[in-house]
């Protein structure tokens, strides 16, 4: 079959206007083998790594196939999650704005069920919804599965790993047989096959290969980093590269709220997406980070795959995924619609041979990145304000300020350029840390340097409020730690836990402030990094701390 154009595929001339103004220039390779086989009434599995456009592959029949003069239920979609069913409904509107008579509803857990009916009773043709909410509607007589023709499973392997199997096998069961069944998905989990045994009749398997998949708009690049700097890292990375949304990739739960809470203390907007959430919660989260409102997830597996968000322009693998299909279903969360996407994978030590294994798969080879370098990060995070201050001067209503500036050179003694002052400020808004570079590669000599957590100020971040300080004693950096006069805390307290901790005589700590809610320490320069590193999980007056260099920091 060599179909490579819209024109060439038996569909309506309403379909292929919307997808043509939807921006689709030609079908996907699975969209180009599917789509005349469901519409010849076959059984299909159809096989695509995510984001190859399988969404279109089904719902284009399922409008073409639908018959508008009759408004009984005739086709199910079967999601894994409300927000792809609600992603799917979206997309096949889209691809029927222009066909008239069909009426499509997604229905899941979570909306009122009351408003579901209503919106049911007046002739859905066509519903897109998650297993239980299905399953609730059949229970209730809303949903008559009686006139069913079509049922496709989208995002089957996933399906079958949230444990749905139950609940489709029993909606199935209430379908005619003589329907047609249809299971998209990216993997072909054993799974799947023993549900296309049971519930398919002479399917046809279309797999799209690897090689039809590898994504070309998708730059692909590894850096070598171990473990205790992977925080380091990833946030150079994100302030080097700027993505407007990115996902970062764990390989656990835990994993990832501990790199939310890490990601947080250091300003970045982020949250997580795992198993563990509900799906409201998961549904807040989504909602958060497609407005932008936050623009770092850090995700799981599971429960990040199929989730098409097309702004994201980044994926980092925080940690190595252990499947190759997953590491194909991760990237495949950027370069979408056409766009631009980079991915970064940390890597180190045994880590490479997984990494050569992921390549022979997807058969490309991963680009090294080196760590970005403290100089690249300044140099992005003044370009980026620079252009802020270009913007502000081009937008004008200046007066006050160069009134103030005026008036500033005028009265001070001391003979200041403006040139000087500018420089003053650039300092006050950037600041000015010493940060240490990250010496990473495993085959330098360099092997035990811990970075512990410095370099942390190297983001222009939203300010941090009491943290900042700038009477910081010669020699010394102050450290904030997240514990104060409320905890009871007092200076022995801190005096001996860095001491104790951290090694270092009680003589060289400095100045120690403590507030309600936090503390400000004083320690010498060349032992931060150690205390910093030693003092990460050990508690005072019984709460754990949190310590990091004190900092000013401004957006
Ligand atoms: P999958 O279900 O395989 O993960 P989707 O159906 O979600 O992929 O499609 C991914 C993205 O590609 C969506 O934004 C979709 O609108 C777009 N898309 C689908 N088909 C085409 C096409 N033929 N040309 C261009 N973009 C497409
Ligand atoms: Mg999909």
């Amino acid at each position: 079959m060599n179909i490579v154009k819209f024109e060439d595929l038996p569909i309506s001339e309403e379909i292929k206007r919307a997808v043509i103004e939807m921006g689709f220039e030609e079908p996907s390779p699975i969209q180009a083998q599917s789509i005349p086989v469901i519409l010849s009434g076959k059984d299909v599995i159809g096989q695509a790594q995510t984001g190859t456009g399988k969404t279109a592959a089904f719902s284009i029949p399922i409008l073409e196939m639908v018959n508008q003069d009759d408004k009984s239920l005739q086709a199910v979609v079967l999601c894994p999650t409300r927000e792809l069913a609600i992603q799917v409904s979206a997309e096949i509107r889209k691809i029927g704005k222009y066909m008239h008579g069909i009426k499509t509803l997604p229905v899941y857990g979570g909306q009122p069920i009351d408003r579901q009916i209503k919106s049911l009773k007046s002739g859905v043709q066509v519903i897109i919804g998650t297993p239980g909410r299905v399953i609730d509607h059949i229970n209730r007589k809303t949903i008559k599965m009686d006139n069913v023709k079509m049922v496709i499973l989208d995002e089957a392997d996933e399906m079958l790993d949230m444990g749905f199997r139950e609940d489709i096998e029993m909606i199935l069961s209430k379908t005619p047989e003589e329907r047609q069944t249809t299971f998209f998905s990216a993997t072909m989990a054993k799974g799947i096959l023993d549900l296309t045994r049971k519930y398919q009749n002479n399917p046809e398997h279309i797999k799209v290969v690897r090689q039809e998949l590898t994504v070309p708009n998708i730059k692909q690049y590894y850096i070598e980093t171990r473990s205790a700097n992977k925080l380091e890292v990833l946030c150079r990375l994100v302030d080097v590269y700027n993505p407007k949304l990115s996902v970062v990739f764990t390989n656990t739960k835990r994993g990832a709220d501990e790199l939310v809470g890490d990601l947080q203390a250091r300003g970045y907007f982020a949250d997580a997406l795992h198993g563990d959430l509900k799906q409201t919660q998961r549904d807040i989260v989504m909602d958060k980070f497609r407005s932008g409102t936050i623009d770092i997830l850090v995700a799981t597996d599971v429960a990040a795959r199929g989730i098409d968000v097309d702004d994201v322009e980044a994926v980092f693998n925080y940690d190595l995924p252990q499947d190759e299909e997953y590491y194909v279903h991760r990237i495949g969360r950027t370069g979408r619609a056409g766009r631009n996407g980079m991915s970064f994978s940390f890597v180190f030590g045994k880590d490479m041979r997984k990494m050569r294994d992921i390549e022979r798969y997807t058969k490309t080879k991963l680009n090294k990145h080196e760590i970005p370098s403290v100089a690249d990060v300044e140099e992005k995070k003044v370009g980026a304000f620079f252009d802020e201050v270009k913007t502000v001067i081009e937008a004008g209503h200046l007066t006050k300020q160069l009134q103030w500036l005026e008036s500033f050179c005028e009265t001070s003694e001391a003979d200041y350029g403006v040139v000087d002052i500018a420089a003053a400020l650039l300092k006050l808004a950037l600041g000015n840390e010493d940060k240490q570079e990250i010496i990473d590669e495993p085959s330098r000599e360099n092997r035990n340097r811990r970075d512990g957590r410095d370099g942390r100020d190297s983001r222009d971040s939203r300010d941090r409020g009491p943290r900042g300080s700038d009477s910081t004693a010669e020699g010394m950096v102050r450290l904030f730690i997240n514990v104060g006069r409320n905890q009871r805390v007092q200076a022995k307290d801190v005096l001996g836990a860095i001491a104790g901790e951290a090694g270092i005589s009680g003589k060289l700590i400095g100045t120690i402030d403590i507030y309600d809610k936090y503390t400000f320490v004083e320690v010498p320069k060349q032992n931060a990094k150690e205390v910093l590193e030693n003092m990460k999980d050990i508690k005072i007056k019984g709460n754990k701390i949190n310590i990091e260099k004190a900092n000013r920091r401004k957006k």
